[in-house]
């Protein structure tokens, strides 16, 4: 099994395999997924896992016109603009899966495209 497959099927139990916005691979999500044993095997393999992270982001970047203010803090997925993420008080990015009602009742705010362009795409 390649370390790609490893983290696909390990989404699909929940857990999530993400870089932060400083290229630091971290492991959250379900806890009977993301098990100490997994997350000591993935971090002796860490720089493979940030490589197929930085090649799947790149892929998905490069495969849309949409634009992107970066990866949900929470579940690592980029994050598209006109799609219900939100800037939380923290300054964390949130997609629309990840947000919360007692994020919203905190103050976060709804992220807007500074150029506006994602807006004129017609798939929004
Ligand atoms: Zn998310």
């Amino acid at each position: 099994m390649t370390i790609g497959a490893v983290i696909e099927k390990l989404r699909e139990g929940g857990g999530v395999v993400m870089l932060d916005a400083n290229g630091v691979v971290r492991f959250k999500g379900n806890a009977t997924v993301m098990t100490p044993e997994i997350r000591a095997a993935l971090e002796r393999r860490a720089d493979l896992v940030r490589q197929v992270l930085e090649e799947e982001r790149a892929a998905t970047l490069a495969n849309t016109t949409a634009r992107s203010p970066g990866p949900c803090d929470r579940c690592g997925r980029i994050v598209w603009f006109g799609q219900g993420a939100e800037r939380l008080v923290s300054g964390e990015l949130v997609c629309g899966d990840c947000l919360a009602p007692w994020d919203v009742e905190a103050g976060s705010v709804p992220i807007v495209d500074p150029e506006g362009e994602g807006y004129e795409t017609g798939l929004l």
